[in-house]
């Protein structure tokens, strides 16, 4: 059995980078930029106004400004200020030529028709210089940056209405197992509603991505070989939940390898999710998680997410892990390294403990798993422990 970190590393190696297509902006949201955006002009594009106030000329010793017009965001700023005068301004307006320094609305007294200031403006204050931020022709988003609202709301500033980005991978999702049932329909006895693909959805969802289809199937090995061989040619990633673990009726492996999938590997040293599986066939793969809902959970996190980042070009796949102090202690049994779901809050991190591997409630309550090394014993209250966060917003 290979360790977690052995199974990322070929997890990451096995995953083929998607090819590149052109997107428009609100499509692009949550993909990686393919591409280096460069700014056709200086940003900010002009001087401008960073308060509601007024542009001041030079000071030449005066106190008293007289207001010679008003100049709005979106105006043009006219001629330049004499020595002497002043210009209303507002946020975003361009600052006349002959601008010294701009004062806030509530720095400003008027006085027999003139503006008084309560001190003496500094120069070039409240105002936004031209180019401050990046001169004409520098690189404001370097491709490979993933994209989030700030990243697509920079390429709008651009004028940019689309962007080359990674595209997104195209991913299905097959559950097995002869006990399931779709929510909806009736159950009979020894039945149980079928929740993974539910979570596997929702877990794309998060990473942006919408699965091609989900196939719901029982245990039987041509059924099983049929629906995955389809599968196979209508998506790039292919997730299955169930079948398989060592059971007679855990058929998944089985008909992967009849339909030439190559095992990367099978079994993890981990809790939950032991049994978790990745396969190759060609530049597709196949990610078998086990059927248990917290272990698909766990295994997507762990596993199925940073391989769906590799394939989308994300520079940084790994999970991300942060310290937080646990708030009660952890009973371990030295193995395989375990995975818990906790609550996060703040830099103190609340183990939701008696959860089995097939109960989802508290799971649903979680925002993290905290990382327990494989060896340890008992880790005590207030002690430091490794937590990735999950879910949606974690990315
Ligand atoms: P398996 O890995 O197929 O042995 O399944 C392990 C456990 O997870 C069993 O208790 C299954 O009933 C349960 N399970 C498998 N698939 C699902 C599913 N899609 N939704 C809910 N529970 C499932
Ligand atoms: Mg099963």
């Amino acid at each position: 059995m290979i360790s977690y970190d052995e199974a990322l590393q070929l997890t990451l190696a096995s995953a083929t980078r998607t090819s590149l297509e052109t997107l428009s902006l609100r499509e692009a949201l949550g993909l990686v930029l393919a591409e280096d955006l460069v700014t056709p002009f200086p940003l900010p594009r002009f001087d401008n106004s960073a308060v509601d106030g007024y542009a001041l000329s030079e000071l030449m010793g005066g106190s008293l400004w007289k207001a010679i017009r008003t100049i709005g965001a979106g105006e043009c700023p006219g001629e330049p200020l004499q020595p002497g005068e002043c210009a209303r301004i507002f946020t975003g307006a361009p600052t006349p030529p002959g601008t010294y320094a701009v004062v806030m609305q509530e720095d400003t007294a008027l006085k027999d028709g003139a503006i008084q200031v309560s001190e003496e403006p500094q120069p070039g204050q409240n105002i936004r210089r031209a180019g401050e931020e990046f001169s004409l022709g520098a690189i404001v988003l370097p491709a490979g940056l993933p994209l989030n609202a700030a990243g697509v709301a920079a390429a709008a500033t651009l004028g940019r209405t689309n962007v080359s980005v990674y595209r997104a991978p195209r991913v299905g999702i097959v559950v097995t197992g002869a006990e399931l049932v779709c929510p909806g329909k009736e159950l009979y006895e020894g039945q149980i509603y079928e929740s993974n693909s539910y979570a596997l959805s929702a877990a794309l969802l998060s990473l942006g991505l919408t699965q091609e289809f989900v196939e719901v199937i029982g245990d039987d090995l041509d059924l099983t070989l049929t629906t995955l061989r389809n599968a196979l040619q209508r998506c790039e990633v292919l997730i299955t939940t169930g079948g398989v673990s060592v059971g007679d009726r855990d058929v998944v492996r089985g008909a992967l390898e009849k339909l030439g999938v190559r095992e990367v590997y099978w079994k993890v040293a981990i809790k939950p999710g032991k049994p978790v599986y990745l396969g190759t066939q060609g530049e597709k793969a196949v990610l078998g998680l086990p059927g248990n809902p917290l272990s698909v959970l766990a295994t997507f996190t762990l596993l199925a997410q940073p391989f769906l980042k590799a394939a989308m070009g994300c520079p940084n796949p790994v999970p991300r892990r942060l310290k937080a102090k646990l708030a009660s202690p952890i009973r371990h049994k030295p193995g395989r390294r375990e995975f818990i779901p906790a609550n996060l809050n703040g830099v103190t991190v609340s183990p939701i403990l008696g959860q089995g591997s097939h109960m989802l409630g508290g799971m649903a309550r979680a925002d993290a798993l905290i990382d327990v090394p494989a060896d340890a014993l008992e880790i005590p209250a207030e002690e430091e422990v490794w937590v990735i966060p999950f879910g949606q917003g974690s990315n």
